[in-house]
């Protein structure tokens, strides 16, 4: 490409459009253009549909959930984040024990996983993160924290520094600049923008339009875990999901001019950079003499002040050279009724992620109609189905978890409630023998039902 490029050099003595073309070759981005969202993109890499098992065994008999598509917790993780009684504002952990000691986040990559390429990609990302703020990643494969940047089915993090050995997964599919910004994002102790407590004051969650089991993804990250370090709501942060996670219209924004700044994937936005110095303490750490910086701004690690710059170019400029209004920050109330414009009444027969037609051929429009119905319902040809209103589980462990207390656990009981609808008796089945069946009544449940009947009647006249 480097040589095409003198090439082009050479032809501007001769013709100015030949120049141009040129140019315009050695000028092309990256594939990696396509305009898709960041929750597509994390949506479309799971390579399967057990990707979006909410509940996981990790094999070591440590249950973990997966929360808002991306973000693993253990259940200990969610009891206490999903706890909603206190009402602080925040945006980032505010346990120091989550934060990187010294600022140093150590990592390590399973070569066999990657290519080259893929390699250079995660080295752009980390580099972005290393170039706004005093973050250090260093490679390491004997640091007992660290994370092991891997291939995974889908893209997903741990949240903050775990004190052990930590997955965070890439996909192939994920191997892009952004997506990797974003999942050390939350390695380095964020959860996801519209998950902050004061998000009402800025969008509007349209749960109708999000199937049930899911809702509880759009919860609210309990106050006093959290820290935003006075940081602003940001519909520009790379952390923030676009408007048509799970479907049209789920997530939108108080001022309509604002919705298509939600779900970008290009970096980190203004307010990351300034929440990321603030929380690491990036001026402080660096000797800087504190000072006060005009408007939004913020001292950087090398003690000068930085303000907004243009977006998604050149998201922070020493102060004085701003180019650009501030981000607007006081939510407008006046459009609170006016939402829901444009949103469809129900859900859309839509399909909500890749590679419906391969599951659909592996079968699992018919033997996973539950999970079908919610991702590929175009697909399968469940759009009359309504899988919100259905008194069902969504995972074979409800029983299990219902009989253990879950749905009534402190934190836990949301999420559960929510997965397990059936077993922890929040709705009532209509057909009996789903009911008996503590399942819908797919033809598997169905005949063993029947064999069961049989068994039983089998015994009783052998009594006779
Ligand atoms: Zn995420």
């Amino acid at each position: 490409m480097y040589s095409d490029c003198k090439e082009g050099l050479k032809m501007k003595i001769v013709a100015i459009l030949l120049v141009f073309l040129s140019y315009r070759v050695c000028d092309a981005a990256p594939a990696d253009n396509d305009g898709k969202t960041i929750d597509e993109i994390i949506m479309e890499s799971a390579v399967s549909h057990e990707m979006f098992d909410l509940i996981h065994d990790m094999g070591d008999g440590e249950m973990m959930v997966m929360v808002e598509l991306d973000i693993l917790l253990t259940l200990k993780e969610l009891a206490k984040y999903g706890n909603k009684r206190s009402r602080v504002r925040r945006k980032a952990t505010s346990s120091d024990r989550q934060l990187w000691e010294n600022c140093n986040v150590y990592y390590e990559i399973e070569d066999a996983d990657f290519s080259d390429a893929d390699r250079v990609v995660i080295a752009e990302a980390l580099a972005e993160w290393q170039n706004y703020t005093c973050l250090k990643f260093r490679r390491s494969s004997t640091e007992p924290s660290r994370i092991r940047v891997r291939n995974g089915g889908g893209c997903y993090s741990r949240l903050g520094r775990t004190g052990g050995i930590q997955d965070l997964a890439l996909a192939p599919n994920c191997r892009r600049k952004g997506i990797v910004v974003h999942e050390f994002g939350h390695a380095i102790g964020w959860f996801h923008e519209q998950a902050r407590p004061d998000r009402d004051d800025f969008v509007t969650i349209n749960f109708d339009q999000i199937p049930v089991n899911w809702r509880s993804q759009f919860g609210k990250v309990a106050q006093a875990l959290v820290n935003d370090r006075g940081v602003e709501y940001d519909y520009d942060s790379i952390m923030h999901y676009s408007g048509n996670t799970f479907g049209p219209g789920t997530i939108v924004t108080r001022n309509p001019e604002d919705q298509s700044r939600l779900g970008q994937r290009f970096g980190l936005s203004f307010r990351d950079i300034k929440l990321a110095n603030l929380m690491y303490n990036c001026a402080g750490t660096m000797g800087c003499e504190k000072k006060t910086c005009p408007g939004e701004g913020f001292q950087g690690k090398d003690c000068k002040c930085y303000c907004p710059g243009p977006v998604r170019t050149s998201p922070v400029v020493p102060c004085g050279n701003t180019t650009r209004p501030t981000t607007p920050t006081t939510p407008t109330t006046t459009s609170a009724t006016s939402t829901t414009e444009g949103v469809p009444p129900g859900p859309d027969c839509m399909d909500v992620r890749s590679g419906c037609a391969e599951l659909k051929a592996n079968g699992l429009c018919k033997n996973d109609t539950a999970r079908m119905s919610v991702f590929c319902r175009k697909t399968c040809d469940l759009c009359s189905t309504t899988p919100s209103g259905s008194c069902m589980d969504y995972d074979e462990g409800c029983p299990l978890f219902a009989a253990n207390g879950y749905c009534e656990r402190d934190g836990l009981g949301v999420f559960f409630r929510d997965e397990c609808p059936l077993s922890c008796k929040v709705c009532t089945p209509v057909d009996e023998c789903a009911a008996f069946l503590g399942q819908s009544s797919s033809p598997g449940h169905m005949s063993s039902f029947l064999a069961t009947v049989v068994m039983v009647t089998v015994a009783i006249w052998g009594f006779r």
